[in-house]
């Protein structure tokens, strides 16, 4: 029987509501090196070039839509902890706002957020909805030409280690969704949940780089093959081993 279930998302959850994958052919990211986007040394050489960056990405959401699967996650918290002694907690790699536009709550983005903005000079984040440049003002210490995108770079350190640590410490079930299992420190979160005791199931296309350390996987877009687990679980409160045809 489950009690906690940690739920770690990326890109892929939300490749069906029109935010393309890191590693597509059509996404943004393609038409830029990601050493110029996504580090803080490519923000150093060229400001300008890494806000407009994130500008565009920020602005594109504003036409996004939850699918199923993000929909799924969201009917799982608030029901599971109806029946079972646990609670869901959803971590994500993703910097879009699906799971809040879902009503998903306290959502952990370890991987920062398009929808706010990071100080370097008070460290103050907070959130943000327009266009930033080199010339905005901080709403916090009032000073200009400090903020900068509050997403986690390559290179930096994820938000929320400990808290997150702690969640998969305490997991029985441990539910990773659309990533590809390539980018550390999330990619090894399975195998310490594993280490803890938790049954491990992952939800992709394909099976991911980390596929041994999952005890099953559930292969196919996300928007089928989540809202059926999670339809089974709340009915049986158990794991379902094969996506239905
Ligand atoms: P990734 O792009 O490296 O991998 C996406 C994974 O999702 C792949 O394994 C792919 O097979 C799978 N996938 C694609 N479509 C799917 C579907 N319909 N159903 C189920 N699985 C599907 O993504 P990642 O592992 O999250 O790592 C990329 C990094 O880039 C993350 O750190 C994230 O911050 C960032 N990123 C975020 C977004 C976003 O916010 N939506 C988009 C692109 C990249
Ligand atoms: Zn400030």
């Amino acid at each position: 029987m489950f009690d906690n279930i940690v739920i770690l998302t990326g890109a892929g959850i939300s490749a069906e509501s029109g935010i393309p994958v890191f590693r597509s052919e059509t996404g943004l990211w393609e038409q830029e090196r990601v050493e110029d986007v996504a580090t803080y040394d490519g923000f150093v050489r060229d400001k300008k070039k890494v806000h407009d960056f994130y500008n565009k990405m920020r602005l594109s959401l504003a036409d996004k839509q939850p699918n199923a699967a993000h929909l799924a996650l969201t009917r799982l918290q608030k029901e599971w902890p109806k029946t079972h002694a646990g609670k869901v907690s959803i971590v994500t790699q993703n910097i879009d706002n699906l799971h809040e536009k879902a009503l998903s709550e306290q959502v952990i983005h370890m991987h920062g957020e398009l929808m706010s903005i990071l100080c370097e000079k008070c460290h103050a984040s907070y959130a943000f909805a327009g266009e930033s440049s080199v010339d905005t003002v901080c709403e916090n210490c009032n000073s200009r030409g400090h903020m900068r995108p509050d997403i986690v770079w390559f290179g930096e350190m994820p938000y929320f280690m400990d808290e997150i640590e702690q969640l998969l410490s305490k997991c029985s079930l441990f539910m990773s969704i659309g990533t590809s299992g390539v980018v550390y420190p999330a990619a090894g979160f399975s195998q310490y949940a594993r280490s803890q005791g938790a049954t491990c199931i992952e939800f992709n296309l394909e099976q991911s780089a980390v596929v041994s350390n999952f005890d099953w996987g559930l292969y196919g877009k996300a928007s089928e093959t989540v809202p059926a687990f999670v339809d089974h679980l709340l009915k049986t409160g158990e794991a379902l081993k094969e996506p239905k045809s």
